[in-house]
């Protein structure tokens, strides 16, 4: 039997009306999918609803445990309604924004009125100056402000274009008191819980605070824990990720909004630098946004965006994510595919290119010092797979922070706490109906293995686990064990 190579680094793809149907999330999901993305910036409950249940039917007949991530939309600030055809901007002129669903009080003559909503409309004059940069449609529309009669902001137009309705605004170098979850969010979440997500996006995050409310709020109301994903592309969050890292679960680089909010010649050293924090925390990262952007309308991507993704993989990223491309553009699995390529290329020359620099495991845990040594024996040894029996995916996260070569293969009874391994480096789960002790513990892994198709007899693996009861958070044992099944 021939053990196919396993691509380590994952991909994260985000569904819409180009991947909404069950066949569509099928074939994604047989093309290299490892977790369906539900964009709550657009679309109804229904439609997200619907798209829960098709993933987790899909999952089922492919037999993989794709992960669910819900992405809310965060406080984005957006335009109200605009006449249909949109609204036509150029250099010099004075636009008004004013509270959508009034009148606007300042004289109108010679500026376009643009609604914005009540909700935004207050913080936004309290916060913006004389000067400050208003953008919109992800700064192709450029604008100063030039006075503020709260609540209404006269701003001149400094790069022209065409404003449609709910196009997003970006304020850089405002630091605004906008909460970090809107009411809208917390609608969104509750939906989340309910149906049984395994992480949610926090968009816009600035600081832990964002993080830890959240989190708070669902240790309070829901027996479902999914994991924190911070979004990172305010400049308070990129220039102060330390606190962030800390209580996130997973942080996602997300390159759109901060290449507005900051600049996009800043995004390539950010990325690096966040990878390379979140490595060396063993924080799951995804690295997010255009990686593929003309194939929303090309079957092939230019040679930058190969790079590009090839990049992210010597970076050091867990995962790569497609957005417009597998949401709503015309080649969605090939989207896929071409990422499933460039990675396994990129891969095949990790040793040569990869920029991941030795970790040392955290002073005092067990757990760490385990899964350090077993990458080092996987490589001395050179190990058809390195066994993790873990119930939480602890030991298995572990290992990844310490990209090992070696196939890991997380041997799990949870198929939850499997899901949330799904953007993780490397992690490859199997799921078993028990983990219990056993006399024959190493039998068991090796029967697992094999008929797993992750190994065959003769091969040598590592084994981790906590024994002798195999309970939570008991990892303390490694063993080089050689395959025999007896026949
Ligand atoms: C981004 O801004 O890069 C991003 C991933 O967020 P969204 O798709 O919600 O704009």
């Amino acid at each position: 039997m021939h053990v196919s190579p396993k691509r380590k680094v994952k991909i994260v793809g985000t569904l819409g009306p180009a991947s909404n149907t069950p066949e569509k999330i099928e074939a994604l999901i047989r093309a290299g999918l490892d977790t369906a993305r539900l964009n709550f910036s657009h679309g109804t409950h229904d439609v997200h609803r619907a798209l829960f249940k098709a993933v987790r039917e899909a999952s089922a007949r492919c037999g993989k445990h794709i992960a669910i991530l819900q992405d809310l939309q965060g406080p984005k600030l957006r335009l109200g309604k605009l006449p249909p055809e949109g609204v036509m901007l150029k250099a010099g002129d004075e636009v008004l924004l004013y509270p959508e669903g009034t009148t606007p009080r300042s004289s109108t003559v010679g500026r376009i009125p643009m609604p914005i909503s009540a909700e935004i409309a207050a913080p936004l004059s309290r916060d913006l100056k004389k000067g400050s940069r208003v953008l919109f449609d992800d700064g192709k529309v450029s604008s100063e402000v030039k006075e503020v009669h709260a609540p209404e902001i006269v701003i001149t137009i400094s790069v022209g274009g065409k404003l449609t309705s709910n196009k997003g605004m970006n304020l850089p170098g405002s630091p605004l008191s906008l909460p970090g979850c809107t009411d809208k969010d917390l609608l969104d979440l509750k939906l989340g819980l309910e149906l049984g997500v395994d992480a949610v996006a926090l968009s816009f995050v600035r600081t832990p605070k964002d993080i830890t409310f959240v989190k708070d709020l669902i240790r309070k109301t829901s027996n479902h824990q999914p994991l924190i994903v911070s979004k990172i592309e305010r400049e308070e969050a990129v220039y102060a990720p330390e606190g962030i890292l800390e209580v996130t679960d997973s942080i996602l680089i997300a390159r759109g909004d901060m290449a507005v909010e900051l600049g996009a010649q800043k995004v390539p050293v950010i990325q690096k630098m966040l990878i390379r924090m979140s490595n060396e925390l063993g924080v799951p990262v995804i690295t997010a946004t255009q990686m593929l952007e003309s194939m929303i309308s090309c079957p092939t991507p230019t040679r930058a965006e190969a790079s590009d993704v090839a990049n992210a993989v010597f970076d050091g990223t867990d995962a790569v994510m497609l957005s417009a491309e597998s949401a709503s553009g015309d080649y969605p699995v090939i989207s896929v595919e071409t990422m499933v390529k460039i990675i396994l290329e990129a891969e095949s020359e990790a040793e040569n290119y990869s920029v991941h620099r030795p970790l040392t495991p955290i002073h005092g845990s067990v757990v760490d010092s385990i899964e350090y040594s077993a990458s080092k024996i996987a490589a001395h040894v050179g190990a058809a797979a390195i066994a993790c029996l873990t119930h939480s995916g602890t030991a298995a996260r572990s290992l990844a922070k310490y990209r090992p070569q070696n196939p890991i293969v997380a041997i799990m009874d949870n198929p939850a706490s499997l899901r949330k391994l799904a953007f993780v480096w490397g992690v490859d789960g199997v799921l078993i109906p028990d983990i219990v002790a056993t006399d024959d513990l190493f039998g068991m892994v090796s029967k697992v293995l094999v008929d797993n198709h992750r190994a065959q007899d003769g091969d040598t693996i590592v084994v981790t686990a906590g024994v002798p009861t195999l309970r939570r958070g008991t990892t303390n044992m490694i063993k080089v064990h050689e395959i025999k099944i007896k026949s």
